[in-house]
């Protein structure tokens, strides 16, 4: 009720929506053949998932050229987001991130006592790494990168965020969200996992609730030092939170390549369409590398959002350093022409 509250949605809208844009949720998942684990893998619901877990550490250690040891696995990346935050942030001290940014981490790490130092982001709205640079000091506990960035969709130059890290991360860990890493075109070329190898404090989330689908089903994994992995894993065990059916659906996932490029392919040609149309209806959005496009409005985010709401279209409202934004999720193409019609009719 709380996030509803927050994406000003009563349940009951939510439950009747016609177009469900809100949540970058994608809207293709999970795979066939991850329902198909799932189902077979239920009736192992009487045991822990200790072994499983280990199988699907040692595969994420290989696709990522990494040691298993610089694996942890999570009931989704907010939890790691979280429990990061709860490990380094739980004595005070300060957390840097861009402004706007995801604030999943800064949330977490404000209501236990830290504080927020917020850097706008550039013109070109990449990260500001200069001016993220210039703010930490003694008592930054960490500092968040979201790459691709959420509300905005944007990209920071993997290259810039490589020099920042190698410069700053003796400082302050770096938390690099890679979410929507996998919808990009050649997702390899600007992951940040290299740092990792280099043996930089650097800590990386990833998600299944992306490219694959899988919001509802929760599983996601860190990649960092295993240091970093001991010192959440001394803390809680994150494991205990994963069932063995997301479990078993993401191994099915992975290796499901047909449905991943399926998904990326749909979800460019769909963001083109809305870019192109919200780009007609003079609302200028900005370009989008995500599953999601931000773009200004002229009327508060409430009254947006309700009267989004009244033809059953779920899009969320921000409203960033004081002007009203609308970021609308990428749906099925049903969903898009809805959102379109109706954006049309509100700003006629
Ligand atoms: N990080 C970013 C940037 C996101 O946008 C989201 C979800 O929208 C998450 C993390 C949380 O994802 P998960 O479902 O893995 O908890």
């Amino acid at each position: 009720y709380h996030l509803l509250e927050q994406y000003h949605i009563a349940p009951s809208d939510m439950e009747n929506l016609k177009a469900r844009l809100l949540a970058n949720e994608n809207p293709w998942g999970p795979s066939k053949k991850a329902v198909a684990a799932i189902a077979e893998s239920a009736s192992k619901g009487n045991r822990y998932v200790y072994k499983s877990c280990l199988k699907m550490i040692e595969i994420l250690a290989q696709k990522e050229g990494v040691a298993p040891e610089n694996i942890l696995l999570a009931p989704g990346s907010t939890d790691v987001l979280e429990k990061v935050a709860f490990a380094l942030c739980m004595k005070g001290g300060n957390v840097i991130s861009a402004d706007p940014s995801y604030m999943s981490l800064v949330n977490t790490a404000t209501s236990i006592g830290a504080t927020w130092k917020n850097v706008p982001l550039r013109a070109d709205y990449a990260h500001d790494l200069t001016a993220m640079a210039g703010v930490v000091d003694a008592d930054t506990k960490l500092i968040y990168i979201c790459n691709p960035n959420n509300p905005t969709g944007t990209l920071t130059p993997i290259e810039e965020i490589k020099t920042f890290s190698r410069k700053v991360a003796s400082k302050a860990p770096i938390f690099i969200d890679e979410a929507y890493l996998e919808l990009l075109d050649e997702p390899d070329k600007q992951t940040a996992v290299g740092l990792i190898k280099e043996g930089h404090d650097v800590i990386i989330s990833r998600t299944f609730s992306k490219i694959h689908g899988m919001a509802g089903l929760r599983i996601g994994y860190m990649v960092a030092k295993p240091e970093r992995v001991k010192m959440i894993q001394d803390l809680v065990r994150t494991e205990m939170g994963i069932s063995i059916t997301s479990l078993e659906g993401a191994l099915a996932s992975m290796n499901d390549i047909e449905f991943q490029n399926y998904t990326r392919t749909n979800n460019k040609k769909n963001r083109e369409y809305v870019f192109a149309e919200l780009t007609k209806a003079k609302m200028n959005p900005i370009p989008s590398y995500t599953s999601f496009i931000l773009f200004p409005i002229q009327i508060p985010v409430k009254d947006m959002m309700a009267k989004m709401l009244e033809k059953g279209v779920g899009i969320r409202g921000y409203d960033i350093h004081g002007k009203p934004y609308g970021r609308v999720s990428m749906g099925t193409m049903d969903e898009l022409k809805l959102f379109v019609k109706t954006l049309n009719e509100i700003v006629s």
